[in-house]
């Protein structure tokens, strides 16, 4: 099989969840969308609910240049299980997960006009309950499994109805997030093996050394080479450095979460898509992949 990469952008406030605009979504957007035509990199827009609704123009956008539309949550809640603690987010109860994927997905498919058939939870954070009502639902995809956490799903899979994380007979197709597997990490949840924001802030080559090391690693265990990647339309337009303030205070990102966004972002994307191009690489959205696996 040819290697294959689908990439899945969450489109959502500035700086995820740490604020409320959506100056990145309207801005970054447009500049995004001319770099994957480029490389005609067919990819799939992953659209929180409220962002749907407050603009579905960016929907409609994102669609007529060809690219799939999924959805990503009401807004940019924590719905699965929460893999380490941030600031100010807990997430909803699991019978609360149905309900809330459900109004989500009505706002992104009104914006559309179509329907929506995979979905990505906010920050990776997926579980047994969020996949269960996905599958109630009549999604088909499902890219959230973080690699770098659970380590051992390493190709796209049909999940358990009991554990998420295992293999078993659901029709939903679970599309793990690609992590450098082959080095060592330094990190209590492993979060240095994680692709992301390798391309923006340590570069197109850092982060293609990166691939070379899993495309190898496939080689060897005879697997097919899949690699999904999860990136974010703030990322493609400045964001503010320091504190943020809105509402009754400020929040101040770690510096990594706001690096080289914008400019520099545009042309690592740019460079990293055409060194894709160059080892053979197909781009596949996520309902491709539903299809094919
Ligand atoms: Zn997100």
């Amino acid at each position: 099989m040819q290697a294959k990469v689908m990439l899945g952008f969450d489109m959502e406030t500035d700086i995820g969840s740490w604020t409320p605009f959506y100056e990145g979504l309207v801005r970054g957007t447009p500049k995004l969308l001319e770099v994957l035509a480029k490389h005609n990199a067919k990819s799939t827009f992953f659209f929180v609910g409220d962002a749907a609704r407050e603009h579905p123009e960016i929907v409609r956008m994102s669609a007529s240049a060809g690219h799939e539309i999924g959805c990503h949550t009401l807004y940019h809640e924590t719905i699965g299980d929460e893999l380490f603690p941030i600031p100010g987010v807990k997430p909803v109860l699991p019978e609360e997960c149905c309900r809330r994927i459900q109004v989500a997905t009505d706002l992104v498919e009104q914006a559309l006009g179509d329907k929506v058939t995979s979905f990505r939870a906010p920050r990776l954070w997926g579980s047994t309950a969020v996949v269960n009502a996905l599958e109630d639902l009549g999604f088909t995809a499902d890219a959230s499994y973080p690699m770098y956490f659970y380590k051992d799903r390493l190709i796209p899979y049909h999940p358990s109805r009991e554990d998420w994380a295992k293999e078993g007979d659901m029709k939903i197709l679970e599309i793990p997030n690609f992590a450098d597997m082959t080095i060592q990490s330094k990190d209590e949840f492993g979060r240095d093996r994680d692709q992301w924001p390798l391309f923006r802030t340590e570069g197109a080559e850092a982060m293609l050394s990166h691939v070379d090391n899993m495309l190898g690693f496939y080689k060897e265990k005879n697997l097919p080479a899949v690699f999904c990647f999860y990136m974010h339309p703030w990322e493609f337009w400045e964001m503010p450095q320091g504190l943020v303030h809105f509402g009754e205070g400020s929040v101040l990102p770690d510096p990594f979460i706001v690096k080289n966004c914008g400019e520099v972002a545009l042309k690592e994307l740019d460079r990293m898509l055409s060194m894709l191009r160059d080892r053979g690489f197909e781009f596949a959205t996520a309902a491709d992949l539903a299809k094919e696996f």
